[in-house]
């Protein structure tokens, strides 16, 4: 499996009954696609809470959405699993809307004071943000009271070292962000500049298995139920990254170029190339990890591979997305 390719034309709130699972009241899910994450929505009475806010380009659509479910209500609290691009680039709009109290994870709380690119990740992804301020702080271990349900947080690092997690025992949901999906989990960031992530992601899984989850709102794809069969799907999955750190290498510049395309829809080669080389993490990659492979020869392998999967298409020397 190289990626999913589900996007994000058609924002739909899941069910709240059906084969997805039952929802917890008062909770709606916006399942978004791979470009801006899931958003949920919990409400109980006044108490209104958003758990991540997408891509920057779909920012007035994610305000949109949560405007038209709140109802005339406005957005007391805004969480964020992590500050990914596709977690956290709503974030601005819906500050500038409605001034929510911003929870983000407490070891992001000095690079989003300062606004540092680099930690935050914006610039080595070559991606977008617009910057945003923070009220509060998630802490793992913490207690937290959202939509009427009791949540803890966990701390989930592993795709990023300081994302949490948010369970509800008494409902046995599970908010993952990208540490759990379906199918998988997001690229183990911190192992492409020689950290450590795997034995992270290993223990994150392991934390999972121990608590009783029966619904997980993962940061993409559909709300699933099959809990144990998806941690077995991610730990095979671990595993076989784990075998061969290349493969961790080249899962995420598919993925990194992937988000690019989604992004802009179909790009010149050249234009590709020159974000490439803009994009200080995949130069790191590419230099390190894949052995210093050319870009172009790099950009090949990876469009090759998108191609193979479905995922993109070329004509001459533009390539373009495909959903
Ligand atoms: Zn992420």
């Amino acid at each position: 499996m190289i990626m999913q390719t589900r996007t994000s034309g058609n924002p739909q709130a899941a069910p709240a009954n059906g084969a997805s699972g039952a929802l917890p009241r008062g909770m709606r899910v916006f399942e978004r696609g791979w470009l801006s994450a899931n958003n949920v929505l919990l409400v109980d009475g006044d108490d209104t809470v958003l758990i991540d806010s997408g891509y920057l380009s779909h920012a007035a659509q994610t305000v949109a959405l949560v405007e038209s479910a709140l109802q005339g209500r406005p957005l007391r609290r805004l969480i964020n699993t992590h500050l990914h691009s596709d977690h956290c680039g709503g974030n601005a709009a819906l500050q500038r809307r409605w001034q929510p109290q911003t929870w983000i994870p407490a070891g992001d709380a000095d690079a989003v004071v300062r606004w540092d690119t680099d930690a935050l990740t914006y610039g080595p992804t070559g991606q977008q943000c617009e910057r945003f301020t923070s009220d509060a702080l998630l802490h793992d271990g913490q207690a937290l009271r959202l939509g009427g349900l009791d949540w803890q947080v966990i701390a989930a690092p592993g795709h990023d070292p300081h994302a949490v997690m948010l369970y509800a025992p008494e409902a046995g949901t599970l908010i993952s962000g990208d540490a759990l999906w379906q199918n998988g989990f997001g690229v183990i960031f911190p192992e492409l500049e020689g950290e450590s992530g795997f034995a992270e992601q290993q223990a994150v899984l392991e934390r999972i298995a121990t608590l009783d989850v029966r619904l997980v709102i993962p940061g993409h794809g559909a709300v699933f139920t099959d809990v144990a069969e998806a941690l077995e799907r991610a730990a095979g999955r671990l595993a076989y990254l784990r075998a061969d750190p290349k493969r961790n290498a080249l899962h995420a510049m598919r993925v990194l170029l992937k988000f690019k395309l989604l992004e802009q829809r179909q790009m010149r080669r050249d234009a590709m190339l020159a974000w490439m080389e803009s994009a200080t993490l995949i130069e790191t990659v590419r230099t390190g990890a894949l052995g210093g492979i050319s870009r172009p020869a790099l950009l090949d392998d990876v469009m090759a591979a998108l191609v193979r999967a479905g995922a993109a298409r070329l004509e001459q020397d533009l390539l373009l997305n495909q959903d």
